[in-house]
């Protein structure tokens, strides 16, 4: 077995009601390896009907899955956890060979994705709802949860597994049925994971895929039905602010995780060596291509020259090559475009008087790769600390106080992760009550992490995926009056 082998034949269709099937008119698109361009799969383009149906299916199934046992809906993602574990090293490959990311980081997004399935296989029997007496006496006050109802999940090329792991346990959990429209680039996993949901005995019409080239026709059309109560994101914020629009007509519940500049702010007092390790992480994870991507590096003036030296130095040693090679560190970006969208970032940050130490341009083809780059003296109002690079490139800019990081950290439309390097337990608390952000990581370049609420605030959305906040984006609360003598 290999990974295309977990979406062979039917596998790369719709998936309705149970079934797979082709779509309609039998339309199919190609998904393409970034490494190379070349051809990986044809998969089923879904039309507005597919989708339509698709909805059907979930609607059929709503209230029998909704009055399913919390422990039943609990043990089917927990079976789907003991799957994917078991075929880890094959879902890693195809979501490698679609995306491009090493064989390590998609075994990481694996095994990162599959903990939403065991933390929300935990939490379906955690749901209740309160029993008060009336402050004034007269009344009892309950409150009952209940499922939301049928969602459309809506998820992004970078993290193809767990951004709908992130969505689809919690809504399994609280006994939601759903159609997912995973991103065009990368449906392979998604469908994949239908098929392991099925096998886990999740029943049929519960969760529908619908993978097309036409997003904006399909969501359009789902959101015009009145039977989709709930629409979740991950993407960026552009399209979310249209999904937002699109909720109103039927007052949609959303859920927005929507794009990042992430501050990464190292103070003079920080361990260098731990913040270069750090920056590593928070800047390299996924190539550059996170919504968490540290995309601003703030660092004192006074260890600026050594921390730019430092990262500069790990960053020429990493190996750019096909995510599928041993040895490889950095795989290519998703396409062409996004190549010419990092390289024209750094082009113009270098016109504005930045220093390139390492890297800086774009390693002979084929594939989308970019070289990984460190760039010093940037001018803080260069497009790159505006905008989301999504690139293996960081930027250094320099400050001189507190005061000043805090403005330069918040000086953006965004607010999802943000990074503090200091080891000042004092700075540390006023830090993380200033910046205005979703996360602060302390100290650590990485803090995605299933049991904690993941989420932003202004343009980087609204609501939280994971920790105990997670599953309440699916839930409703109805309040039932009883008169304390009933
Ligand atoms: P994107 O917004 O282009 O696409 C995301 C999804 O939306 C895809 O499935 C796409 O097909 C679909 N889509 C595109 N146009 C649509 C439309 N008009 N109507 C309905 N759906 C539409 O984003 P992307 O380039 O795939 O992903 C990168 C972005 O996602 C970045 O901004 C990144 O920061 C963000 N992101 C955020 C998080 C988070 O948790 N906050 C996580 C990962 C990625």
């Amino acid at each position: 077995m290999s990974g295309l082998d977990l979406v062979a034949g039917e596998r790369r269709g719709v998936f309705i009601g149970g079934q797979w099937r082709s779509a309609e008119g039998g339309e199919e698109f190609a998904v393409l390896d970034p490494a190379d361009g070349s051809v990986l799969a044809r998969v089923a383009d879904a039309g507005v009907g597919d989708a339509l149906e698709a909805l059907d299916a979930a609607v059929a199934v709503q209230d029998e899955w909704a009055r399913t046992p919390a422990r039943t809906r609990g043990e089917v993602l927990r079976a789907a956890f003991e799957l994917i574990a078991a075929r880890a090293d094959d879902l890693a490959e195809l979501m490698s060979l679609e995306m491009g990311k090493t064989l390590a980081e998609a075994a990481g997004e694996v095994a990162y994705g599959n903990e939403f399935f065991r933390w929300f296989s935990e939490e379906a029997v955690r749901i209740h709802g309160r029993w008060m007496n009336n402050p004034a006496g007269g009344t009892r006050l309950l409150t009952l949860r209940k499922p939301v109802g049928p969602c459309l999940f809506v998820t992004p090329w970078n993290f193809p597994l767990a951004m709908g792991t992130r969505k689809i346990g919690p809504a399994i959990a609280a006994g939601c049925t759903m159609v997912v429209k995973p991103a065009e680039q990368t449906p392979l996993s998604m469908l994949a994971l239908a098929q392991i949901l099925a096998e886990a005995g999740l029943p049929a019409g519960v969760l529908n895929v619908v993978p097309t080239t036409r997003a904006a026709q399909v969501s359009a059309a789902l959101q015009a039905d009145d039977r989709l109560r709930k629409v979740s994101f991950t993407g960026s914020t552009a399209v979310g602010k249209l999904l937002v629009e699109q909720s109103a007509d039927n007052l949609q519940r959303v859920s927005m995780e929507l794009g990042g500049n992430a501050p990464f702010l190292v103070f003079a007092d920080a361990d260098l060596d731990a913040a270069v390790d750090g920056a590593m992480v928070a800047k390299m994870r996924n190539m550059g291509e996170a919504c968490t991507a540290a995309n601003r590096f703030l660092v004192h003036a006074d260890v600026a020259e050594e921390f730019a030296g430092k990262l500069a130095e790990r960053m020429s040693s990493l190996v750019v090559g096909r995510g599928q090679d041993e040895g490889t560190d950095v795989g290519p970006l998703i396409d062409e475009q996004a190549v010419e969208s990092v390289d024209q970032l750094v082009t113009d940050a270098v016109h504005d008087g930045a220093r390139v130490l390492t890297g800086g341009g774009v390693p002979e083809g084929p594939g989308y790769f970019y070289s990984p780059t460190v760039l010093l003296g940037v001018h803080p109002d260069s497009a790159i600390n505006a905008e989301e690079i999504f690139g293996p490139v960081a930027p250094v800019v320099t400050f001189t106080d507190e005061a000043e990081a805090v403005r330069r950290a918040n000086a953006t439309e965004y607010g999802l992760a943000s990074y503090v390097y200091t080891r000042d337990l004092a700075r540390t608390i006023r830090l993380a009550e200033s910046l205005e952000y979703g996360m602060v990581a302390v100290n650590t370049g990485l803090l995605s992490n299933p049991a904690a609420p993941f989420g932003g605030v202004k343009s980087s959305g609204f609501g939280r995926e994971g920790g105990f906040e997670g599953i309440e984006e699916y839930l409703e609360t109805t309040y039932v009056a009883i008169p304390a003598d009933y």
